[in-house]
């Protein structure tokens, strides 16, 4: 299983990997946006209106399709729009800095609003619309957002005479609008309309907030991470080499800008590159998606390991009735992704699929496996060039290659979060050594550079005096061919510490029974290793996950031991 997959030796974007370290340097990078000579800068600007300016005009930066809709936008539709929507903001009182939030589905209108947001200076906060009301009434509470922009629907779930800062709500699309309370309303279509498609933009310092996003969630509370304007140097470069994107790709992230891989992206890294970026509403089903790539020719495509697991468990039947030879590239964020699954992506689809490592606080991709690179299944991939990855100790100090500990990365790198908002203790909390960020994740790094997901700082598990990450057991139970996907947890034990637990969610055509689970604590016995075979093992329906599709440890951690569950405003229901 540990083999090495052969890079891909032509046409790729990045040069050899060892050169584009040695000769790279952030400042060069700039050099491609307008700032570079102004110092004045805009997302918004370099992501859309600088293609408008170009040949670009006529080309389509936003093709969205759901079960209703199916449109396409140029960079010059995005323009107007998106400066009708700005001059909305303004018509309003809205200004620099205050905090809009976007809590609605996938459309069309979320991309507009949010480009006409950064073009009048006001921050971003986009939020899942499966959020509850808890989630939404502690997200625009310690972010004192003044504006929300919503949908009819969606306003049920909207305290909005208890949120003192809200002064005013954007509906968009049909429905009524209450008439009480202290808060204004508006409709978005018309408001649109009266608006004028000219528009002065913000021009903003490059340390000017852009983004506040709320973390997924996983291990506790959600943090409000702040991005900057100088985070899109990063985006763009990263979406350039990791990404891979060319002139002439359809390009398509499924995840949801409810969640950083969303906005980073699903927005900015391929509208920085100029490059026509496919949104695709509604629910996931194997169908849909090998349908949506067929009927857009979609050549790039960005997903995440629970999506690439449910493909596999759907059967390899349903790919042949697809015509995927439009693709070229893939790749997984978001949770490790098993090398089972990239040996699978393989067979199947003839295709890498290439992780890669960063999260809501990175802003940006910092570790990756290239198109340009050996890649070794199971592994992050090395560090972005112009980033510098290491594993600490408790102390501080690097440790040497095979030995795992916490996973932290050179203060520095440009999409770096620069606050978390009204909370500075945690943000502090990030920085426990002297000029390096401390990630929370626990990894190892091989001799090669290459780095290993071990598992979550608070899910490693000691038992028997060994340190087991579960990331490795779950591999190696996702290897059987029964398993979906599977967690694994350490409970208390008198005599050993701990012990491991799994959680097992099966794939259609297998039945739940004790011989089933005795056979998977066996299976990891003899592929792995004594010590990290689980002492119980047990098949549930289906894992708790964040709404971005990361398993939940921490809830089967609490059901298993009866504790109470915490922060489940991001939990998928
Ligand atoms: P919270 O911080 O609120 O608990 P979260 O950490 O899940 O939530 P995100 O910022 O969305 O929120 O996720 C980042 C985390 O996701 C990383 O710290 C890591 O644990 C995991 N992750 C992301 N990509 C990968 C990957 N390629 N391999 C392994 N883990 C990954
Ligand atoms: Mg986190």
């Amino acid at each position: 299983m540990n083999q090495t997959l052969a890079p891909v030796t032509s046409g790729a974007n990045m040069p050899d990997y060892h050169d584009a370290c040695s000769h790279f340097a952030w400042a060069d990078v700039e050099k491609a946006f307008s700032w570079h000579e102004t110092g004045k800068v805009n997302m918004a600007y370099e992501a859309i209106d600088r293609h408008t300016e170009t040949w670009r005009r006529n080309k389509v930066a936003l093709y969205y399709s759901d079960q209703e809709r199916d449109e396409a936008y140029t960079f010059q539709d995005m323009t107007f729009l998106s400066n009708r929507f700005g001059n909305v903001l303004r018509n309003i009182g809205t200004e620099k800095g205050d905090r809009v939030f976007l809590f609605m589905p996938r459309s069309p209108e979320l991309y507009i609003s949010m480009m006409g947001i950064f073009k009048i200076g006001a921050i971003a906060g986009p939020l899942f619309e499966a959020f509850m009301e808890q989630a939404v009434r502690d997200r625009l509470e310690n972010s004192e957002a003044s504006v929300l922009i919503t949908t009819p629907s969606l306003l049920d779930r909207v305290p909005y005479n208890e949120l003192p800062h809200l002064e005013n709500i954007i509906l968009v699309g049909e429905g009524k609008a209450p008439e009480d309370g202290d808060v204004r309303f508006y409709r978005f279509e018309e408001e649109m309309g009266k608006a004028s498609r000219d528009l002065t933009i913000e021009w903003m310092d490059r340390e000017d907030g852009m983004i506040l996003h709320y973390t997924s969630g996983s291990t506790g509370k959600p943090k409000g991470v702040l991005h900057v304007h100088n985070a899109m140097i990063q985006q763009y470069q990263t979406a350039k080499w990791v990404l891979d994107l060319k002139e002439d790709d359809i390009y398509w992230c499924t995840a949801d800008p409810g969640w950083v891989t969303g906005t980073s992206y699903g927005i900015f890294g391929p509208w920085l590159n100029g490059i026509s970026n496919l949104v695709r509403g509604g629910r996931f089903s194997a169908e849909d998606w090998y349908g949506t790539i067929e009927k857009y020719r979609v050549s790039v495509w960005l997903s995440a390991p629970t999506a690439f697991r449910r493909l596999m468990a759907a059967g390899d039947d349903v790919v042949k009735q697809f015509d995927l030879s439009s693709l070229r590239h893939a790749l997984s964020v978001g949770e490790p992704l098993n090398a089972e699954v990239v040996h699978w992506g393989m067979n199947i689809y003839n295709l890498r699929i290439h992780d890669h490592w960063w999260m809501t606080e990175t802003g940006g991709i910092v570790i990756a496996n290239y198109p340009t690179m050996p890649m070794k299944p199971g592994s992050m991939g090395r560090p972005f060039p112009g980033v510098q990855a290491a594993i600490l100790d408790e102390e501080g100090n690097e440790l040497p290659p095979g030995q795992m500990g916490r996973l932290c990365i050179k203060a520095g790198w440009p999409s770096m979060l620069r606050s978390v908002w009204n909370n500075d203790e945690r943000f502090q909390k990030y920085f426990p050594v002297e000029g390096w960020f401390e990630s929370g994740d626990l990894a190892t790094m091989d001799e090669d550079g290459y780095f290993w997901f071990e598992g979550r700082d608070d899910d490693v598990i000691q038992t028997s005096g060994e340190r087991v990450g579960p990331f490795e057991v779950e591999s190696k139970l996702v290897e059987h061919p029964s398993v979906a996907e599977a967690a694994v947890i350490g409970k208390p034990d008198p005599v050993r510490g701990q012990i491991i637990k799994a959680f097992v969610a099966l794939k259609t055509g297998y039945e739940k029974s004790n011989e089933l689970e005795e056979e998977l604590r066996q299976f990891v016995k003899q592929k792995l290793a004594a010590h990290a075979a689980p002492r119980e093992v047990e098949i549930r329906d289906f894992l708790p996950k964040t709404r971005s599709g990361k398993i939940m440890r921490r809830v089967l951690k609490s059901w298993e031991l009866d504790l109470p569950t915490g922060d489940l405003s991001t939990m998928e229901k």
